[in-house]
């Protein structure tokens, strides 16, 4: 079975989905995306993804082609027509097809598409053992806190750990910790949970936010503050959190053991919550 996309206003096998060459997604990266985890056929957090997309949108100034209902209905409809239980939803918008112009253009539609692959959580040997991680200087623009299809930077920055055999890039902005290539990022240091603000500088996860909401609910000893890169080289503790990756521990930081070289108490903590809460969150969305 092929997969079914979605392509402006119709659903069809992704072989015969196009766009124009001149659509500015692909000439000038001039578009936003969301990935959104699907858990047992439900999207897992919808309504905080719609509404980073608007944020995504409003700051680059692209007008929302549908309504949070429509959003959720589309999605509901690339689930159905795609196969497995637990999927991955990609939905991109971008400004639209036109003449070659950096300025916008007036009277575009925009272009709209989604598609949803199966998604692969990491597997529990992974999750048992951890992952390698490297670090980079945070060479990136100042507007990371929108979801853009503009993704060179973070591509260049992911295969420096790819080329390394690593699972991500660390990235370090004038000595702070910002975030991960593709994840958000939290260290752990005398038993108090750390992670950086949501600010310019970092894409405001959906995962981060849950793992924040649980640390909360749960009482860990949590602090939202700018962390620095001497803080995250001595931690005891060091955690990835992405929609497809959920929460990892990373037991390798540039070479050297991170703690003990093994997943801490409070990483196996946070997972089990993380697990629980998934499941309490999608048997009420059932
Ligand atoms: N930061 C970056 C740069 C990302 O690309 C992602 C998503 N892959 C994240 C953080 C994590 O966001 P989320 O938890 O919403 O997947």
């Amino acid at each position: 079975m092929s997969d079914i996309v979605y392509l402006n206003g119709k659903f069809m096998p992704v072989e015969d989905a196009h766009i124009p060459v001149l659509d500015r997604g692909f000439i000038f990266g001039d578009g936003v995306y969301e990935v959104i985890p699907v858990y047992s056929r439900h999207p897992f957090r919808l309504a905080e993804h719609l509404h980073r997309l608007q944020h995504s949108l409003d700051r680059v100034r692209i007008a929302n082609p549908y309504s949070d209902a429509e959003w959720a209905r589309l999605a509901g409809e690339i689930i159905k027509r795609n196969a497995g239980e637990d999927q991955s939803v990609y939905l991109q918008v971008t400004r639209g097809v036109a003449k070659r112009d950096h300025a916008f253009p007036k009277g575009v539609q925009p272009t709209v598409f989604m598609m949803s692959n199966p998604l692969v959580t990491p597997a529990p040997a992974l999750v048992e053992s951890g992952v390698a991680c490297i670090s980079a200087q945070d060479y990136r623009w100042l507007n990371c806190d929108i979801k853009s299809v503009s993704l060179l930077g973070n591509c260049l920055l992911r295969q420096l750990s790819a080329d390394a055999g690593a699972a991500e890039t660390i990235l370090f902005r004038d000595g702070r910790l910002t975030e991960a290539s593709a994840s958000n990022v939290f260290i752990v240091r005398d038993g108090v949970v750390l992670t950086p603000p949501q600010d310019n500088l970092v894409l405001p996860g959906i995962t981060c936010d849950v793992v924040i909401e649980i640390a909360r609910a749960r009482e860990f000893q949590l602090e939202v503050r700018p962390v620095s890169e001497a803080e995250v080289r001595g931690a005891d503790e060091i955690w990835i959190t992405s929609s497809t990756k959920e929460v990892l521990a990373v037991t390798t930081f540039d070479g050297k053991p991170v703690g003990d070289g093994k997943p801490g108490p409070l990483f196996r903590r946070m997972h089990a919550l993380y697990q629980q809460f998934k499941q309490e969150h999608m048997r009420r969305a059932a």
